[in-house]
């Protein structure tokens, strides 16, 4: 008889071992704190292994990762991530906002890469650690927070497409500022119609690494035409999927007449953001238009820019809460979304704005709302 197979080890956030660094960095100034520039001093490392599961969590001096130039990380985009920001609230105390969401996304996304799952309970504890360890490096200006970057790497060295035996979660966090530091600056948008960023039955709806590294071209080609973000669309009728990395809203007078906020639905190829389905929840539950997750084309966005239909449109993601968006350029002409009628000068719609003050409210705590917990 051979042996039972030692059963696999959950994560366990009371086993954490902190080793606090002897040299802790100095802060770094709010008004030079660029996106995902600076880092604080600690990180959060869980290894995990098929034969035992989750090891001892690990807050440890951020700093290089040793790996086998063989791991299949390097190799195969075998990675996913998520991020999520820390927020200081009036009384200081700290706020993350829906981190459950997060945590259920990256178990999606590697179940998706046959990577292993974790309890999001645990895995969000031991991050709220790192946090409380690193909580002098969360800006307490508003609009400021500390940027919270998890992700999962294959970490198996050897070479060959095949499941990972071994794989290391790790946590590292960057303090940022605002996302728009002198008010909103509305976003002009290229629709590509050439490449698709993913497809039915593909991995567009997990935060894979593997997702982000081919739309960095087309990035930088709309850029060079003067176009600050890419329009991602499928199919013939070029129906919308998301803008850049964040998901997209539509706000106009539909073929019936009526007022709707349209979202892509979730048919597989967009990111389920947790910032989308926030302000699906909020405008259902102001009750004032109608809500609708489903399909848009570009055929139906021109012409409602024809026809003065097309009242606002934004892009929606943790980063920047919304992006206005100014004008679309789709195949040689560019379609203007007015944003504010009443002022022309205005780079933000009413109804984005008030999307960002009110999820900016609940995140920073100044609305109580039970999506945004205290650490
Ligand atoms: N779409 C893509 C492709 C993204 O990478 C992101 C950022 N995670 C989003 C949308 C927005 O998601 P969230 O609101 O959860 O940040």
């Amino acid at each position: 008889f051979s042996q039972p197979r030692q059963q696999q080890k959950p994560v366990q956030a009371s086993l954490i071992e902190k080793t606090l660094t002897k040299n802790p960095k100095p802060l770094v100034a709010d008004k030079d704190l660029i996106f995902g520039h600076t880092f604080t001093d600690h990180m959060l490392t869980v290894p995990w292994t098929k034969s035992d599961g989750w090891g001892k969590p690990q807050i440890k001096p951020y700093g290089p990762l040793s790996l086998d130039p063989s791991c299949s990380v390097f190799h195969y985009a075998f990675e996913c991530f998520e991020g999520l920001k820390a927020y200081k609230d009036a009384n200081g105390k700290i706020r993350l906002f829906r981190p459950n969401m997060n945590m259920a996304r990256m178990n999606a996304s590697t179940q998706s890469l046959n990577l292993p799952q974790f309890n999001g309970d645990e895995m969000l504890k031991c991050i709220e650690e790192l946090i409380k360890t690193d909580k002098r490096w969360i800006p307490s200006k508003p609009g400021y927070s500390l940027y919270i970057r998890p992700a999962v790497i294959a970490t198996e060295p050897t070479l060959g497409v095949h499941e990972s035996r071994s794989a290391l979660f790790f946590c590292i966090c960057s303090p940022c500022g605002p996302y728009f530091p002198t008010g909103f600056t509305a976003v002009k948008l290229f629709a590509n119609t050439e490449r698709v960023r993913a497809w039915k039955g593909g991995m567009g709806n997990r935060k894979v690494g593997g997702n982000y590294a081919p739309s960095v071209l087309p990035q930088v080609e709309a850029a060079a035409k003067g176009y600050q973000q890419v329009l991602w669309t499928i199919g013939e009728d070029y129906e919308l999927m998301e803008v850049g990395t964040m998901n997209l809203f539509v706000y106009w007078t539909n073929e019936k007449g009526e007022k709707e906020l349209i979202t892509p639905e979730l048919d597989g190829t967009i990111l389920p953001g947790v910032t989308r389905d926030s302000i699906l929840k909020l405008a259902k539950s102001w009750g004032e238009f109608k809500v609708t997750e489903g399909k848009i084309n570009m055929k139906q966005i021109t012409k409602a820019s024809d026809e003065n239909r097309l009242h606002e449109v934004f892009g929606a993601g943790t980063a920047c809460v919304v992006t206005p968006v100014k004008a679309i350029h789709f195949k040689g002409k560019d379609y203007d979304v007015p944003l504010n009628p009443n002022d022309p000068s205005s780079e933000t719609g009413p109804l984005t704005k008030r999307l960002y003050d009110t999820l900016s409210k609940i995140q920073y705590g100044e609305i109580p709302h039970e999506w945004s917990i205290t650490v």
